[in-house]
């Protein structure tokens, strides 16, 4: 414990203050659940001095953890309509699971790459979150023993979106994604169920691993 905090430079206060609170994000609960969060508790170590940067870092497979800002983007977007329950697909480090941890009440999560599992369910027990199910699996199902969810964040680029999300979304819930366009564009989206309708909000263009498909 000693040593990691000689070699990480920064904190999760300073990083909020400086990349989050000064550009725009302004909920005080995300801002509260960022401040809180060790994240160089989910980097590997060789990229522990750069935990309280403001960008991704590889976690191995090919994966990233994702940037701060846009973790506070993202959960802000997720939590608007004050839900409880929420589906995280793409747990990865689980790091953004954390963060939806601090500010609801149930989290769910799945991760596609099976030797993430053990490692983010491990780190979470340690710091004390008991109010996270992970689970192996194509998050495309998304997870119906669970269903329904008052919010799902999805934290890999896709290019279609599966029926089961908005099919296991309360009325009125909220879909957070990156959806891809034929291009190979990205853009950061809010999705609200209303009925059969889906009401679509831009939050602006991002960078995001692929979802994986296979
Ligand atoms: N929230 C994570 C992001 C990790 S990157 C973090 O901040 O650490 C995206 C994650 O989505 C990766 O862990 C990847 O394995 C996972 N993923 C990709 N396709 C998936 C799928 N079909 N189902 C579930 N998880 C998937």
């Amino acid at each position: 414990m000693e040593n990691l905090n000689t070699i990480r430079s920064g904190s999760s206060f300073e990083m909020t203050e400086r990349f989050l609170r000064s550009r725009g994000i302004k909920n005080e609960k995300v801002l509260a659940a960022m401040a809180k969060v060790p994240r160089h508790h989910f980097v590997p170590e060789s990229f522990r001095s750069h935990a309280y940067s403001d960008s991704p870092l590889p976690i191995g497979f090919e994966q990233t953890i994702s940037q701060p800002f846009v973790v506070g983007l993202m959960t802000q977007a997720l939590i608007q309509n004050q839900g409880q329950r929420f589906l995280e697909i793409g747990t990865g480090s689980g790091y953004q699971t954390a963060i939806l941890a601090e500010v609801a009440k149930s989290v769910f999560s799945i991760e596609r790459i099976f030797s993430f599992v053990p490692v983010a369910k491990a780190r979470l027990e340690k710091l004390g979150y008991h109010n996270v199910s992970i689970t192996v699996g194509d998050g495309a199902h998304g997870w119906v023993d669970y269903a329904p969810f008052d919010g799902i964040i999805v934290t890999a680029a896709v290019k279609a979106i599966p029926d089961a999300w908005f099919e296991q979304l309360v009325e009125g819930g909220t879909l957070v994604l990156p959806l891809e366009d034929s291009k190979g564009l990205q853009m950061l989206y809010t999705m609200t169920k209303h009925g059969q309708k889906i009401a679509k909000r831009e939050m602006g263009s991002c960078r995001f691993v692929p979802f994986i498909t296979t």
